[in-house]
């Protein structure tokens, strides 16, 4: 496939920006685990990094663009008959609904598509078979991936990752790096992974947690539990009242989740209580 202006052949609603940097596609190799695990990558494009991978690792892509998949098709011809590449087309998220991504434990790599990037990101969290994800995103949500306790980006995102194994920002990539150049600064992000998580109840735990992440973690949970169970909580666990979220550690979310899992919901269900009741009395009268 020529294409004659790759700026006007990207298509927004697929998040597509390709790199065009060799420099920067040598780097995203190299800090590659080093290992022969299988690579899953994610929207391989016009093929650059592709190519790359293909050299030395078994990959299998996922494309959702059917014009791309037409022309990595005949690119990578060669590497297909050989067994070392295979493309699947259509949406990876729908992939995952069925399970895991790959039948063998592999390495997430990709320039990921922004609009997707999280979600993306968490998918594999809950895969068990993902063991390392490396990925450009926008810089902001590396930073977020990747922040410790106590810096201020330190986010719900920060605590799935460090719930899942270690995450380092790599490297930044300008917009130059790309064509069309996005409209914010690029990352590749590292996350080493040591287990895999997949409990949507802590999602939503951390949500709370961080509603507000300028205000204080006790008040937060107030919106979800009740005072009483959020006071003794924080007493049960000797913690100072005023702690905010980005304050806390990974293991201590860990533990207040614990401590208040089984109340979850807990406020609205009181609330749903009082209504039922205040409607079986209206419907008496
Ligand atoms: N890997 C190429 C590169 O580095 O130049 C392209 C990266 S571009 C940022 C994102 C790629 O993800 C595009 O090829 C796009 O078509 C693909 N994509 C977008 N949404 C997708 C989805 N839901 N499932 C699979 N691929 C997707």
């Amino acid at each position: 496939m020529i294409v004659e202006d790759l700026a006007e052949f990207a298509s927004k609603k697929f998040g597509q920006n390709f790199l065009k940097n060799d420099y920067y596609l040598q780097k995203i190799v190299q800090a590659m685990p080093n290992d022969n695990l299988k690579v899953a990558e994610i929207g391989p494009g016009l093929g650059d990094l592709t190519k790359e991978l293909v050299k030395t690792r078994n990959v299998t892509a996922f494309e959702v663009d059917k014009r791309l998949c037409e022309h990595l098709t005949a690119e990578f011809e060669e590497p297909i008959r050989q067994g070392n590449f295979e493309l699947r087309c259509g949406d990876v998220l729908e992939r995952w609904e069925s399970g895991n991504l790959l039948d063998e434990p592999y390495h997430l790599v990709a320039n990921l598509p922004y609009y997707i990037a999280t979600n993306i990101i968490l998918k594999a969290f809950r895969d068990e078979r993902c063991r390392s994800i490396l990925v450009m995103v926008q810089k902001e949500v590396a930073v977020k991936f990747a922040a410790a306790a106590k810096q201020k980006e330190f986010s719900a995102l920060s605590v799935l990752a460090g719930s899942v194994g270690k995450a380092t920002l790599c490297f930044e990539v300008e917009r130059e790096a790309f064509v069309p150049p996005p409209n914010v600064t690029s990352a590749v992000l590292l996350i080493e992974k040591d287990r895999s998580r997949d409990d949507e109840k802590f999602e939503t735990f951390l949500k709370v947690a961080f509603s507000q992440p300028r205000k204080k973690l006790s008040k937060n949970l107030m919106s979800a539990f009740s005072k009483d169970i959020v006071d003794q909580t924080f007493a049960n666990l000797d913690l100072d009242p005023n702690l905010r979220p980005h304050e806390a550690e990974t293991s201590l979310y860990h533990h207040l989740y614990n401590e208040l899992k089984d109340n979850l919901d807990g406020k609205q269900q009181t609330k749903q209580r009082k209504l039922s009741k205040s409607r079986a009395k209206n419907s008496k009268r």
